[in-house]
């Protein structure tokens, strides 16, 4: 089974996301639980989450197929105490938000050594930051996303998850999100099915396939290795047509939300019928 959706608008209030991805004839969404951008939120009210639960049962998306995104402002590596445990506390919220709603993944980026500190102890710093959120709350497993490697952003090498989740003690609870533009971006080659052969095969040699918890499905206006994050529509990028069918044809990844965040939502009903055409 292919869960296909994308990032949805939950402005109004979270129960409106399940509605809004209802309209686009998707079996997967995206949201944020918050505002993205700040770093306090008021706690949802009972019958927020009430409504949430019963558009999310009436619309028939199970909670693996549902993927939180949590806000820009964390940052889980931050090289300064201070600010570190702000972001820390804020994780926590998004994870008691999602506890809160019945879902069970969290989509993060993993950080930013902000060129103050070493990669490795940024890298030891987010994979502690995830062992005391989890211990603090239950069933909602973290999902670590690649990221193209702008600016001081680490994860942009499959070597960097893998280092994340070697130090997570609970491995039952970690998993990656794949981001087609930011692999692209980061320098993992997906215009063809050889590249995309060699791209799967490192991926699953270095993290795992048993760790892969979710994907967005982006084209790329940035070029190869570029370290540039700019999304695209499908096939209209310099990713192409191509790594979508693979992908859609791809076994390994089955049962896992898949999610645009492309950048013309007006054509995300149009992508999600073409992605659900090349599910043979
Ligand atoms: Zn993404
Ligand atoms: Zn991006």
């Amino acid at each position: 089974m292919k869960y296909i959706g994308a990032h949805v608008s939950a402005s109004g209030g979270v129960y409106n996301a399940p509605l809004n991805a209802h309209q686009i004839n998707a079996t997967a969404f995206a949201l944020f639980t918050k505002n993205q951008r700040q770093w306090h939120a008021k706690p949802l009210e009972s019958k927020t989450i009430d409504q949430f639960r019963l558009n999310c049962e009436k619309y028939h998306f199970h909670s693996k197929q549902i993927l939180p995104h949590d806000s820009y402002l964390i940052n889980l590596g931050h090289p300064d105490k201070e600010q570190l445990e702000k972001s820390r506390s804020a994780f926590l919220d998004e994870f008691q938000r999602c506890e809160q709603l019945g879902l069970t993944l969290l989509n993060f980026h993993p950080g930013s050594d902000l060129r103050q500190i070493s990669v490795d102890d940024c890298l030891a710093r987010i994979a502690q930051s995830i062992n005391i959120t989890l211990e603090k709350t239950q069933n909602v497993v973290a999902v670590i996303e690649n990221t193209a490697g702008q600016g001081s952003n680490l994860g942009y090498k499959f070597e960097h998850l893998a280092q994340i989740i070697d130090q997570v003690e609970d491995k039952s609870r970690v998993g990656v999100c794949i981001d087609t533009c930011h692999a692209f971006a980061a320098g993992y080659d997906l215009r063809t099915k050889k590249a995309c052969d060699e791209t799967f095969a490192e991926f699953d040699k270095i993290v795992g396939f048993k760790y892969l918890r979710a994907m967005h499905l982006n084209d790329a206006k940035s070029e190869l290795a570029s370290h540039v994050d700019r999304h695209d529509s499908l096939g209209k990028g310099n990713i192409g047509k191509t790594a979508f069918e693979y992908i859609m044809q791809d076994p390994r990844i089955d049962e896992i939300p898949l999610i645009l965040e492309t950048i013309n939502p007006d054509i995300w009903a149009d992508e999600i019928a073409w992605l659900k055409s090349l599910h043979k």
